[in-house]
């Protein structure tokens, strides 16, 4: 597959590295690096990230808050990631706008989908912040939306395991890795690539969702330029 443009979904997790919250300035500026790379092949980067390394609404609901006042404090911890790494990407040179769901004029652009589109042909890193701007929808979901409104070729959902296996790598040895595998395998197997909403949206979009290691150095560009890493997940 080609990719011209690109929506690349990070989890707020990944920016722990091996703290146990928070953003790991060293893990920031490896992404921040990672990307440069796709960017300086003429590759349109637009980046969804989540929030969990700060705040999910689900742990704050569990505890007993409102679970809207928990989302959007979710959302506004997507928007301080957001920051960060715009921040780390500028100090690689790259020219980036933040552009949020829900408005923080003074902070970032509003999300508009003709100046997120215009920021990219310009080879902008365009960064979306407060998720969908809708309680009870995951970053996730606010990804494969965006993907979907700028046409982007694939939604590349960064992980730390470097695909889709047919069963937990991390807890079984004999797990097995697939280099494709259509959306309809995914729900038959019973595998999880995304939450459901995210994951119909996709499929109902014919959005092609490459499951990857985003914490191997190289491996973005890999993936770009057509290498085997990762699954790709398709309609087939
Ligand atoms: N969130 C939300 N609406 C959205 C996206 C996110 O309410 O459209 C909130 C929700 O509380 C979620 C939190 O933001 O738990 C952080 O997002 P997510 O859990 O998707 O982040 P990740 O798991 O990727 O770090």
């Amino acid at each position: 597959m080609h990719y011209k443009r690109i929506l690349l979904k990070l989890s707020g997790e990944a920016l722990m590295g091996d703290r146990p919250y928070g953003i790991d300035p060293k893990r920031l500026a490896e992404y921040a690096k990672e990307i440069k790379q796709v960017v300086d092949r003429g590759i349109e980067v637009a980046i969804v990230i989540g929030g969990g390394n700060i705040f999910r609404g689900v742990a704050g609901a569990s505890n007993g808050m409102d679970r809207v006042q928990g989302d959007h404090m979710g959302m506004l911890a997507t928007c301080i990631n957001g920051l960060a790494l715009q921040s780390a990407l500028e100090d690689e040179g790259l020219h980036t706008r933040l552009q949020t769901a829900l408005e923080i004029k003074e902070v970032a652009e509003p999300y508009i989908k003709r100046k997120a589109i215009r920021h990219l042909e310009k080879r902008r890193v365009v960064i979306f912040g407060a998720g969908t701007g809708n309680p009870y929808f995951t970053t996730d979901t606010a990804a494969v939306l965006r993907a979907i409104e700028i046409n982007a070729d694939a939604i590349l959902k960064g992980t730390r395991v470097d695909g889709v296996y047919d069963k937990d790598p991390e807890k079984n040895t004999d797990a097995v890795k697939f280099e494709t595998i259509s959306f309809k395998e995914v729900i038959e197997k019973g595998l999880k690539v995304m939450d459901m909403t995210a994951f119909t949206l996709s499929e109902e979009n014919k959005l092609p969702i490459i499951v990857f290691d985003m914490n191997t150095n190289g491996n973005l560009l890999k993936l770009i330029s057509g290498e085997n890493i990762g699954t790709i997940v398709d309609v087939k």
